[in-house]
């Protein structure tokens, strides 16, 4: 066990408990903390990189984003008892690693800022009952409003949408407000922030704002890469921002040069362009680096002060101050039953080749290798590329939870499950959206150059250049209409459906059924078809 040099009281009060997505020296498990009778505690656990496979890229910055903060609660000679992942006794899990330290230092509490894992926080409880010590749970300044807030919010509503939350959201925080109308008259400009790069592709995109690894970050490299080696991804490229100062250079950076354009290409991709106008702050807010305040006011500023389009600015903020707030209410109010949901009772594995990008299918190569090598993608790679495809191949929900939770650097449960179960795989049945995010391949060849480089046809649902994309999409609504007849916002794309006759049916639903044969693992694949 290494105590980061500050040594321990004596006789402990409080154990003062920070996870590694609560880096922040002003959250609320640190008010009222005492050096001379309380003891900070932090430990990097092996449990929190397997209970899914994790990304390389995931487990370095979370290891080293706490490592730096560690090393800031130090030099403010803040006591604090700090487990490495390699220390010889090291437990493994964080309950075993608590336990240690509680018997050791015997506190007489312990405190923590609510953590944003159902899993942890139940495993944390179990610890403190099993010694008889309380668990006084603090509020998370890292958002807007609290989960009693949101239960409040959604208590008697027969649906749940986002943009009433955000539009009550935006009034209670005066954000993009004059007086008590919305700045510019709407409260919503989506209708101007679907543009794709046309022909000619993004031009003169400004360069990520990067960071080279420093010391403590290249151990932590070197640790993931013996560690963990058979994970996926790699940590070649590893260049995120892992403390509080670099968050905000990062944020800067995003304002000044990516934000003017954020709105317009919102939903654009472009083969091998990673970064386009998107902020890449979702890690930093997450692992609570920055505010999500800060963040706001200083996108608000930007249109205030004329450096920003409105509807940019109003893109942005949406994301931030709805969907961000949004998801973690649905988390936290529907938790843990939220977590096993299959409303369309989809039951196929994960294809394997998610796990290494080896695919002929030109967006989801571009998409997947993307992510294994950055730990990122964008909203729309997420929700119309990967978690399109799982969706209308009918893979289980939770088997593509896993897959979010464990490959982006941004990924903690209470905004991947959400974000995952419901709004991309319609597994909660229409709570987290108004309808399933189904669309044929032509959606992708719109709003990106993926189809030009692609051995397939979207405009083709059946043959052999038929695109497994707009194949899954009719044969989804085939196979889900009679579920989907009652959702008003779905009776376009049914009365689409309805123009097929019975021929062009059956050859979808054949030509979807021999591609999932082929999605299925090599040893299932040889039971099906004889082999074995
Ligand atoms: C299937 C799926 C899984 C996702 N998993 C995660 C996840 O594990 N962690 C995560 O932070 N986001 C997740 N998202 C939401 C979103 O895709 C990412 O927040 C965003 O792509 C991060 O990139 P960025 O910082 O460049 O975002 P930007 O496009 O620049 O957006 C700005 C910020 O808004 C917030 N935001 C945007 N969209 C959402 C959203 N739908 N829900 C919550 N916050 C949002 C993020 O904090 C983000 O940094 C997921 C979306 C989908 C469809
Ligand atoms: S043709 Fe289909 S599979 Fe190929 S890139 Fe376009 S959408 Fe993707």
């Amino acid at each position: 066990m290494t105590d980061l040099n500050c040594p321990l009281p004596k006789a402990v009060r409080h154990l003062v408990i920070i996870l590694g997505d609560q880096l922040d020296a002003r959250s609320s498990a640190l008010e009222g903390f005492d050096p001379a009778q309380d003891v900070l505690w932090m430990a990097e656990v092996a449990e929190e990189a397997t209970h899914v496979w994790s990304a390389k890229q995931r487990i370095a910055v979370f290891l080293s984003a706490m490592r730096h903060f560690a090393q800031v609660l130090t030099a403010g000679g803040l006591p604090l008892q700090y487990t490495r992942l390699d220390d010889t006794h090291n437990g493994g899990t964080l309950a075993l690693q608590l336990q240690q330290s509680i018997e050791q230092l015997r506190p007489v509490a312990l405190i923590m800022t609510a953590p944003g894992d159902w899993r942890v926080l139940h495993s944390l409880r179990g610890v403190a009952s099993e010694y008889q010590l309380p668990l006084e749970l603090r509020g998370d300044r890292h958002f807007f409003s609290t989960v009693r807030e949101f239960a409040e919010h959604a208590k008697g509503r027969k649906q749940l949408r986002l943009e009433y939350w955000y539009r009550e959201l935006r009034k209670k925080h005066g954000i993009l407000m004059d007086g008590n109308q919305p700045v510019g008259g709407q409260w919503n400009f989506d209708a101007d922030n679907r543009e794709s790069f046309g022909k000619q592709g993004p031009q003169n995109v400004p360069a990520p704002t990067h960071f080279a690894p420093d010391a403590t970050t290249q151990a932590v490299i070197a640790l993931v890469n013996t560690r963990f080696a058979s994970h996926p991804g790699s940590l070649d490229s590893f260049a995120w921002p892992v403390t509080r100062d670099q968050a905000l250079q990062a944020l800067q950076a995003f304002i000044e040069q990516r934000l003017p354009l954020f709105g317009l290409y919102e939903d654009a991709m472009w083969s091998g362009e990673a970064w386009l106008y998107h902020s890449h702050l979702s890690c930093a807010l997450n692992l609570k680096l920055l505010t999500p305040g800060e963040v706001v006011l200083a996108a608000e500023a930007a249109y205030r002060s004329g450096q920003a389009p409105l509807a940019a600015v109003e893109g942005f903020i949406r994301q931030i101050l709805g969907w961000r707030e949004y998801v973690r209410g649905i988390y936290w109010t529907q938790m843990p039953d939220y977590l096993q949901r299959n409303a369309l009772d989809a039951q196929a594995e994960l294809p394997a080749w998610y796990w290494t990008g080896d695919t002929d299918m030109a967006c989801l190569k571009d998409a997947i290798t993307q992510t294994l090598d950055l730990g990122y993608a964008h909203h729309i790679q997420r929700l119309m590329v990967t978690g399109l495809y799982t969706l209308l191949l009918g893979v289980k929900p939770q088997a593509v939870h896993q897959w979010y939770l464990s490959v982006y650097v941004d990924a903690v449960e209470w905004v991947e499950l959400p974000n995952t179960l419901g709004m991309s795989q319609f597994g909660d049945g229409g709570l987290m959206a108004s309808k399933p995010y189904v669309a044929s391949g032509k959606y992708i060849q719109r709003m990106s150059n993926h189809c030009q480089g692609c051995r397939y046809d979207p405009a083709q649902s059946t043959g052999p250049k038929a695109c497994p994309y707009t194949t899954l999409y009719w044969d989804f609504l085939i196979r889900h209409e009679a579920l989907l007849k009652g959702n008003p916002r779905m009776a376009m794309q049914l009365k689409n459906l309805n123009r097929l006759d019975e021929s062009a049916r059956l050859a979808i639903s054949a030509q979807a059924r021999a591609h999932r044969q082929l999605q299925l693992p090599a040893n299932v694949l040889q039971a099906n078809t004889g082999l074995l």
